[in-house]
């Protein structure tokens, strides 16, 4: 039997993914990541917990202390299969990842999904061990419109945490902040005052070498600085 659950990190993909995938199972595990933004990620949890009562039903916090992995400087530290195995090991058969078209390197994150479900097949001698990217072919922006037209009120989005630089507010410069801005924004939210700065200083500030590898850095880029489709950018 399919057991299903959403791999959650307190980020606005994985909060837009809970609506538009059906408000399945979610697990938190905490301490997974960075220690100064981990803290912003729980909060971005509980505060969704708090604001709906059926997501705070649908799922559980997990508690388990990463650091030791990455103490030992391993050259590579293998998050993503120590959160699939602490899904198994919660009762979970099929792993949602949120990952998709934005993410850097996408085709590597397929591989990475594909190794990982071996080896938890081989591990565990179970072949309905599944971890999926169910919106691999989505957008960033079009999982959150997904999600609001799935009936996720914009509070909800809005209490998720993206900055990785761990500051009181979202600093509105690193690649997460500025990817959520224009997520939000094309959805016609607006999360300007959450940003410390200017998240579209932050855009028009990039170099030409960000702007080839965020797809929709560029296409927003173009938008800001009103420079039609098939022109040559000037930096
Ligand atoms: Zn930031």
């Amino acid at each position: 039997m399919k057991k299903e659950v959403l791999m959650l990190s307190g980020g606005l993909d994985s909060a837009a993914a809970w609506w538009a995938l059906g408000k399945p199972p979610w697990l938190f595990v905490t301490k997974a990541n960075r220690k100064e933004v981990e803290s912003k990620e729980l909060r971005a949890v509980l505060s969704m917990m708090a604001y709906c009562q059926e997501f705070a039903e649908r799922g559980r916090i997990v508690d388990c202390d990463f650091s030791p992995f990455r103490s030992q400087n391993h050259s590579v530290f293998p998050r993503e299969f120590l959160l699939a195995c602490i899904a198994v090991a919660e009762g979970f058969n099929t792993i949602y990842f949120i990952w998709h078209t934005n993410d850097s390197d996408p085709e590597r994150r397929e591989q990475v999904v594909k190794d990982i479900t071996r080896l938890l097949r081989e591990n565990y001698l179970d072949q309905s061990l599944t971890v999926l990217m169910p919106f691999k072919d989505f957008s960033r922006e079009e999982l959150v419109r997904k999600a609001l037209e799935a009936g996720c009120p914009k509070e909800f989005l809005l209490v998720t945490w993206s900055c990785q630089s761990g500051g009181d507010l979202h600093c509105g410069y690193c690649d997460n902040c500025v990817e959520r801005w224009i997520a939000l924004r094309n959805n016609g939210i607006d999360a300007t005052y959450q940003f410390m700065n200017n998240p579209e200083d932050g855009l028009l500030q990039r170099g030409i070498r960000d702007l080839r590898t965020h797809p929709e850095f560029l296409t927003e880029y173009r938008k800001v600085k009103n420079i039609p489709e098939g022109e040559i950018i000037l930096i």
